[in-house]
């Protein structure tokens, strides 16, 4: 069975400005889109905030096992009920990769319960990401060490609570490191945060950048199998007293 990918952007490829489409010709969007596109394991659909319901109808998030986002200027935007709806999938299974600068989304936030905030620079740094956890099955394939020629810098204090798994650091030129990996649990669903991606920059072109997103996928659906209600259920007892 196919892992049902819906990836959403605030920008459509339509929407985004020049500078985003001479480096990715169909936008953010379009790029990790297209990571899941022509292959056996995934259906990939795209969603973005100008369309009704920013995308992401009660219909479409019930269809999707992994909600792959990437925001950057329009976090506001995003209606607090649509929030309210993705939080309550992904308690129920449904998996969430977020990527880059959707750190302080306001899903994020609410799946965090912390700011989500972090030390940043536009300086074209090169990045070497160092894997952590070299066993675990979103870093299948990846070496101890790999390099992007530029990316923002990220840097910590990245205000998250503590990852449940922290699978990779980011070292940039200009001193900085950061927790570029980052798994979470909430609920019965996954959660994983992965730094590169800035938009102006060619980071999605990188396969193990790539692979890792697309391993993550795999570790985040939803098992149809355990899908869950939410709220608390009466159980009369199991035994009778004597
Ligand atoms: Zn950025």
């Amino acid at each position: 069975m196919a892992i049902h990918v819906t990836v959403w952007n605030e920008d459509s490829a339509q929407e985004s400005a020049q500078s985003v489409l001479a480096v990715y010709p169909k936008g953010v969007l379009g790029a990790v889109a297209g990571m899941f596109e022509n292959r056996e394991d995934f259906f990939v659909r795209t969603a973005y905030l100008s369309q009704p319901e920013a995308g992401l109808s009660e219909e479409i998030l019930e269809d999707t096992d992994v909600l792959v986002w990437w925001g950057h200027c329009k976090h506001r935007l995003v209606p607090d009920e649509i929030v309210t709806r993705v939080q309550q999938h992904i308690l129920r299974g449904m998996g969430l990769i977020m990527l880059h600068s959707g750190h302080e989304s306001k899903i994020m936030q609410r799946m965090m319960g912390t700011q989500c905030s972090l030390r940043w620079h536009e300086n074209q740094d090169k990045e070497r990401i160092f894997v952590l956890e070299p066993a675990h099955p979103i870093m299948r394939g990846v070496p101890a060490w790999f390099e992007l020629e530029a990316e923002e810098m990220y840097g910590e204090r990245f205000d998250i609570p503590a990852p449940d798994a922290l699978l990779a650091i980011g070292w940039y030129e200009s001193g900085d490191v950061f927790r570029s990996a980052c798994c979470f649990n909430r609920g019965y669903g996954k959660i994983f945060y992965f730094q590169p991606g800035h938009e102006t920059l060619r980071s999605y072109y990188n396969p193990y950048v790539q692979l890792i997103i697309r391993n993550a996928a795999h570790w985040a659906a939803r098992d149809r199998a355990l899908d869950r209600v939410l709220g608390s259920e009466f159980a009369p007892p199991l035994e009778e007293k004597k």
